[in-house]
């Protein structure tokens, strides 16, 4: 990392466009807020354009009523947005890509079950590895579009080395690690790493900021960005807000959704909460996103993932780096285990506590709504 790129600076010259991308499979929740907030304040601490990008194209998943969810979410956190893009207008150029992808050979039709897969090697993302079994089978006569099973890309088998703006080390063989990429579902959906990579650069987006979930994706992104012959965005994966108990990934078991937020917070009291977990705010005092850009610099951001633990009344807590934290006020009779610990770092955990309604007692981790939260961005 060279000293222009810690200080968060492009090459010279260049003007920084970031994007924020969350499927609109479910409302916002505090860890979608908080990749929105870090890729707003990535882009705007360095003069850069910050789009949202509403990834919409999982038809058996997305809602038209969560892409307006999502956009009212930023709104009410104080986010603005230089443009609002829905990936499902961009069909053509999705269309183009496996046109061309196609025209160079690299297209096979597949049939291949989960199932099937299940029980073989576990991939670096923790799902099975594909084996690349249907290689040697050729698309139908009238090529893709005609084609019922899902469609791969065929990698070249070449190792990707890349290390991200944080340190990150993605390098992987993807077409043995991951396996050939679905680039067309089954059900006519174009994927999501087809998708990502073909909108990156027709956004001439220049930095990908997300979560380190989406991290074992990347040398798969990298590798069809090189067979359809597109630069490489400089990628940056940030720490996850999980919730204690609810396994790896908080934002798929239920965390906290828009709706409940707004009934409890002011969109600058979960700002305040946010920018204090994300190492941008001594306190976490209400504040405004544009408050936070002077002082916004990676170094002061974790790079370890953080619990963030919502209490009875609402209140937030996040791992503190060791340090005991805030108490919380006197009147929060019912909060339970005020300390807990980071599963992955032992941490104590600092129990801060939110503007929230102390009258409420229903612990909004019990009344969540069963709808597996979207994407922190990708
Ligand atoms: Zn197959």
């Amino acid at each position: 990392m060279t000293p222009d790129r810690a200080r968060g600076a492009g090459p010279a010259g260049e003007r920084v466009i970031s994007r924020f991308a969350p499927s609109t499979t479910g409302q916002a929740h505090p860890g979608t807020l908080l990749s929105a907030l870090l890729v707003w304040l990535d882009a705007r601490s360095r003069g850069g354009v910050a789009i949202l990008r509403l990834e919409d194209l999982d038809i058996t998943r997305t809602r038209a009523e969560w892409a307006t969810d999502l956009i009212d979410a930023c709104r009410w956190l104080g986010l603005s947005w230089d443009a609002v893009l829905v990936q499902s207008d961009r069909r053509a150029s999705h269309e183009a890509a496996l046109d061309a992808l196609a025209a160079a050979g690299r297209l096979y039709p597949c049939a291949c079950s989960r199932a099937a897969r299940a029980g073989g090697r576990r991939a670096p993302d923790g799902s099975w590895a594909y084996e690349n079994t249907c290689r040697g089978r050729a698309l139908p006569a009238g090529g893709w579009r005609d084609a019922t099973d899902a469609i791969r890309a065929r990698l070249d088998d070449d190792r990707i080395a890349l290390v991200d703006a944080g340190g990150l080390d993605l390098s992987q063989t993807p077409a043995r690690d991951m396996g050939d990429p679905v680039v067309r579902r089954r059900d006519g959906v174009i994927a999501y790493q087809l998708a990502v990579v073909v909108d990156d650069f027709d956004e001439q987006i220049t930095d990908v900021i997300r979560g380190r979930d989406i991290a074992p994706s990347t040398a798969t992104q990298v590798m069809l960005q090189r067979l359809l012959g597109l630069p490489t965005p400089r990628y940056r994966h940030h720490f996850l807000l999980l919730e204690p108990g609810a396994g790896k990934l908080a934002k798929l078991h239920g965390s906290i959704p828009f709706s409940e937020l707004r009934s409890r917070h002011s969109g600058a009291a979960l700002c305040g909460l946010l920018a204090h977990a994300a190492g941008l705010a001594a306190t976490t005092a209400p504040c405004a996103p544009g408050e936070l850009v002077a002082g916004f610099d990676w170094r002061r951001v974790p790079t370890a993932d953080r619990v963030a633990r919502w209490t009875e009344h609402g209140a937030v807590g996040c791992c503190a780096d060791g340090r005991r934290g805030a108490r919380p006020p006197k009147n929060h009779r019912r909060l339970r285990q005020p300390r807990e610990v980071c599963a992955e770092q032992g941490l104590p955990i600092l129990v801060t506590v939110a503007a929230a309604d102390p009258i409420r007692s229903r612990s909004p981790t019990t009344s969540r709504v069963d709808v597996g939260g979207p994407s922190m961005g990708s």
